[in-house]
């Protein structure tokens, strides 16, 4: 499945989910200095032999039916959740859970990062990460998916080294 070790990962969710400012962290750019996407942004990160290149897509309502044009030869999808938009959390769960069932990305790993862990107490991050996932019924995620669900942190860092793990430990 692994060509030339260069692994594609499209990163979704809904707009001001932290997509961007999750590549920025990893990349150990300022994360003060982000714009919402307004198209897409590709990075490369480099995990030793690895090469992720990670399509960051613009999240806005208006750009989401153009998602699709981004499935092909997708060896990974995170998804991105704020945890702090609970009001948003019904709109998140329809458009992961139509994404989950698109054909093309059959046999694609799946992360969810539920992010902005750093506004919630560390007491109740599980039981945030826990509720949040009842929400979006990742419990019905469709066959043909690995699907792990994580919190992170893009401000903090917290969890982003164990997603970039987790992507080339699924796909290599
Ligand atoms: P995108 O639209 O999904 O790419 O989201 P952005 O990366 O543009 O981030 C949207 C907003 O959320 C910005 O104001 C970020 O500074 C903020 N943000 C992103 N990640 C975090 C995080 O981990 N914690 C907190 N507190 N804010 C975050």
């Amino acid at each position: 499945k692994l060509k030339d070790k260069e692994i594609r990962v499209l990163m979704l969710g809904l707009d001001n989910s932290g997509k961007t400012t999750i590549v920025k962290k990893i990349l150990n750019e300022d994360v003060n200095e982000v714009s919402p996407t307004l198209g897409f942004n590709i990075r490369t990160v480099t995990r030793g032999q690895y090469k992720l290149n990670i399509w960051d897509i613009g999240g806005q309502k208006t750009l989401r039916p153009f998602w699709r044009n981004y499935f092909e030869k997708t060896d990974f999808m995170i998804w991105v959740v704020d945890a702090s938009a609970t009001d948003r959390l019904h709109d998140c769960r329809k458009e992961l859970q139509a994404i989950l069932n698109e054909d093309r990305l059959v046999g694609a790993g799946v992360l969810i990062w539920i992010n902005k862990l750093d506004l919630v107490d560390p007491d109740q991050r599980d039981k945030t990460v826990e509720r949040i996932s009842g929400h979006l019924d990742l419990d019905q995620i469709p066959e043909g998916h690995n699907t792990t669900i994580m919190g992170c942190s893009a401000y903090t860092g917290y969890n982003l080294d164990a997603g970039m793990d987790l992507v080339v430990k699924e796909v290599s």
